[in-house]
């Protein structure tokens, strides 16, 4: 017999991805370049060429069994020492081996992390607005995903709601930053806030509560600024890591899960994600990708083109009247849409073939998001069309 659990799933797809397919679809008939598809995180700056050539030369030098074998369960031992050391020399933290264990990106690194901590009925509190997939990724553990209200004039911590929410059901805490879809990056007022509210829970509670740290964007920030490590101020935290954005890799399916040195359980927690690999059957990432992150350790595709889209955008929307935030980082912004109902906006913007998100299934009605990792040249040619859109359909 079928389960029910996924089939009652097909009536629920991404909307995200149903508008992206709507949006190749409508490419098709008036040509792609004209549809402003602001719908999908799929990066569009390219991989680095030295990324390329890495991979060209361990072709024509390394062995197939090297390149192209199983790697061991937790990751090449000294792909795990350079990431090691990497996340050492940047942040201070005595990271080594045996807290790294890498995994298919940021998607396998958190259904390690939550398999680690939760048993099912445990809660994972995380923050609206979230990265929809949260819903799937939590779901089908058996823990269950509590989501605090979000703070819309700042995107950063409702704290007020959040420390409502936590109980003994609490294990894990899910937080992302800089983040999708708002851009925001935590302050270090918050994660410190954050900290003090967690420290004093699990004293009340006597358990680790652990935060589970999601962490794709870490190097797309803007303003010349870094995003606060969240490590530095709590010991119980989980790093999940992804280069599917910061080498414009998604395809290749790369990313770690870091241990905190100092997290209760830190020395059994990559043996037990060896464990659940097992088990769910995220083992083995390839080892070519694997080779090649740790020989471009420090390297990173050109960000900066993100920035100068969120510029571009920011500037515009200002201009136009929307209230927006303006992100710290990511290739997301997530302004207020200019009808209570967003879905109801987001179809009216299709008109114009502008692809926005609505906000809804990320936890925040009202708002809606547009993914600017487009090219650049294109952001510039949609303005306009984001202008008389607002004009005809909103009369400003
Ligand atoms: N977490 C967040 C916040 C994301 O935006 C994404 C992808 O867009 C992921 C996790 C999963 O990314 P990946 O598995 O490619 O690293």
């Amino acid at each position: 017999m079928l389960v029910q659990t996924y089939k009652d799933m097909l009536g629920a797809k991404s909307v995200i991805r149903d508008l992206a397919g709507a949006a190749v679809e409508r490419g098709k008939e008036i040509g792609y370049e004209n549809v402003f598809d602001y719908s999908l995180g799929n990066p569009s700056v390219p991989v680095p060429d030295e990324f390329n050539r890495s991979i060209i030369r361990m072709i024509g030098e390394m062995d197939s069994q090297s390149l192209h074998g199983y790697s061991p369960n937790p990751g090449i031992p000294e792909v795990r020492d350079i990431v090691a050391a990497n996340l050492k020399r940047r942040f201070g933290i005595p990271y080594t081996r045996e807290h790294i264990f890498m995994t298919s990106a940021a998607a396998s690194a958190l259904a390690h992390a939550f398999r680690l901590v939760t048993e099912p009925g445990d809660e994972i509190i995380t923050f609206a607005p979230f990265f929809p997939e949260y819903r799937p990724y939590v779901n089908l553990t058996g823990a269950v995903l509590k989501v605090v209200k979000p703070d819309t004039e700042t995107f950063q911590i409702n704290f007020d709601e959040f420390e409502k929410m936590i109980s003994d059901k609490t294990m894990a805490i899910l937080i992302n930053s800089p983040n999708n879809p708002s851009g925001i990056v935590y302050s270090e007022e918050t994660v410190k806030r954050l900290s003090d509210v967690l420290r004093a829970a699990q004293k009340e509670y006597s358990h680790p509560i652990y935060i589970i740290s999601d962490e794709p964007y870490r190097e797309i920030v803007f303003d010349g600024k870094e995003a606060p490590c969240i490590s530095k101020y709590y010991d119980n935290t989980i790093m999940c890591y992804s280069y599917s954005k910061s080498l414009s890799i998604p395809g290749e399916r790369i990313g770690y899960m870091a241990v905190n040195p100092a997290a209760e359980g830190a020395d059994l927690m990559v043996s037990m994600a060896v464990q659940i690999s097992r088990g769910i059957g995220h083992n083995c990432p390839s080892s070519i990708i694997q080779r090649a992150v740790a020989e471009n350790i420090d390297l990173t595709s050109d960000l900066s083109i993100y920035e100068t889209n969120m510029n571009l955008i920011y500037d515009k929307l200002v201009e136009l009247g929307f209230t927006v935030v303006r992100p710290g980082g990511t290739f997301y912004i997530f302004p207020k849409a200019l009808e209570d109902d967003a879905i109801a906006f987001s179809k009216k913007a299709l008109k114009y073939d502008l692809v926005l998100v609505p906000g809804d299934s990320f936890g925040a009605p009202g708002f809606f998001r547009m993914a600017y990792c487009i090219d650049t040249e294109k952001v510039k040619r949609s303005l306009p069309v984001l202008e008389r859109f607002v004009k005809e359909e909103y009369g400003k």
